[in-house]
């Protein structure tokens, strides 16, 4: 199969290339020229190609949750959001702390999927946070990353273990950094808002404690720590001041936590709560630096399908959790780059070149001849609504549901299959 995308902007960070020509894709690589007649020919006027998004922060709830998700419901979603490849998360039902579960997704992925999915494996056995996982078996069954994501690792001996025995694979860690005790049965930032409303806060400390622990930790055993969703100021400062020291750590934030603060936190919207929560002004403004001065270094969308009967239930008793594929596009874009906080280029890196880089990702993440022809191709100019009823997650909770976007996502090409299209 021959394809040519011709006359197009084309934005890869990994090349530092912001210009107009045309993409060869052939048998599903990138080449400089193709060898033989064109099978597909699209008119890229107007339009941009970047390397297909890199979301590594998800949850596509399979085994065990399919209620809410499926890798196949899933994958579709993504790829209506541009996104090529995800990470899920190792929190299903059974968790993925072993190597037949981790071939299982990779296996299903393969059948059912519409993108790329890597999974993430359990730090220990069951996230149960008492006995590392077999991680080079894991590793060897295909996982990106180590994680016990939502029931982070509270004895700091088996975290520092953990970084200790994942560095022989260059595999990170990825630190959900939340002292559970400090959070205990909080629902919302602890603030203003959470006092006015009369909702049981969660103070940012609870965070920034664990972040700190986990960044000595990462300077004690020379591993590699990833920071999954920054939501304070003060993670940002922490985050800033360790790469300063040289010490290998990376971050990600999500969407939300740059585009809205708890001000939106209303009793009867649990599609508001998420985990960590919505923070303030001050804190959004200082992700924005962050992302701006290169302090954190991807954006991930934390994709948390729930159920409606779930999220209907009462604020404190509705889980945590948003969905994210089909926005975060969107929400870069308008957000961040017509804002004037990042380029389209290092907004898209945010996505594509550092993602890759970090969990070492082959031949993805870059448009370079030889990489996977994995594409997504923006219009600047394509306006919607995000309405419920144009999701294709199976659920809907959503905080930007009604949302009016200026730009996104029209075409999502994987291993140069056209996968989707607006
Ligand atoms: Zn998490």
């Amino acid at each position: 199969m021959h394809l040519q995308i011709k006359n197009i902007r084309i934005v890869d960070p990994s090349q530092k290339k912001d210009s107009v020509g045309n993409v060869f894709i052939e048998n599903g690589k990138i080449v400089s020229k193709l060898s033989g007649n064109v099978d597909k020919e699209i008119d890229g006027r107007g339009k941009i190609a970047v390397p297909g998004l890199i979301d590594v922060h998800s949850h596509l709830r399979e085994p065990g949750q399919e209620d809410k998700e499926t890798i196949y419901t899933g994958t579709r979603s993504a790829a209506k959001g541009g996104i090529t490849t995800v990470f899920c998360m190792p929190n299903t039902k059974p968790v993925i702390d072993n190597a037949p579960a981790a071939e299982f997704i990779l296996l299903k992925a393969q059948k059912e999927g519409l993108v790329n999915v890597f999974p993430i494996g359990c730090a220990t056995k069951g996230s149960e946070g008492m006995e590392l996982s077999e991680i080079g078996v894991l590793k060897k069954a295909g996982v990106v990353a180590i994680s016990d994501d939502g029931l982070p690792i509270s004895n700091s001996q088996i975290m520092r273990r953990a970084l200790e025995y994942t560095k022989m694979f260059k595999l990170p860690v990825i630190s959900h950094s939340e002292d559970k005790e400090l959070s205990k049965n909080g629902v919302m930032n602890e603030g203003k808002n959470s006092t006015i409303l009369g909702l049981r806060g969660i103070p940012r400390q609870a965070e920034e404690v664990m972040v700190s622990r986990d960044i000595m930790l990462a300077e004690l055993t020379g591993g590699y720590l990833h920071i999954a969703h920054v939501s304070t100021a003060g993670s940002v400062g922490l985050v800033r001041q360790a790469k300063e020291k040289g010490i290998k750590v990376t971050a990600e934030t999500c969407p939300h936590y740059f585009t809205l603060t708890d001000d939106i936190v209303k009793v009867y919207d649990a599609n508001t709560k998420m985990n960590p929560p919505l923070r303030e002004q001050k804190d959004v403004d200082a992700i924005k630096q962050g992302l701006a001065d290169g302090t954190i270094d991807c954006i991930a969308t934390d994709h948390a399908p729930h159920i409606q009967e779930e999220k209907n239930r009462e604020f404190d008793l509705a889980p945590f959790g948003i969905i994210g594929f089909e926005t975060a596009l969107s929400l870069i874009l308008n957000e961040l780059v017509d804002k004037g906080v990042l380029s389209l280029s290092d907004a898209i890196a945010k996505m594509t070149l550092n993602p890759a880089k970090i969990f070492n990702l082959t031949a993805r993440g870059s448009l370079e001849e030889g990489s996977i022809a994995d594409i997504t191709i923006i219009d600047q100019k394509y306006s919607y609504k995000f309405e419920e009823e144009s999701i294709v997650s199976k659920s809907k909770n959503s905080p930007f549901v009604g949302r009016k976007f200026n730009g996104g996502a029209v075409m999502t090409i994987v291993a140069g299959n056209v996968v989707w299209q607006a």
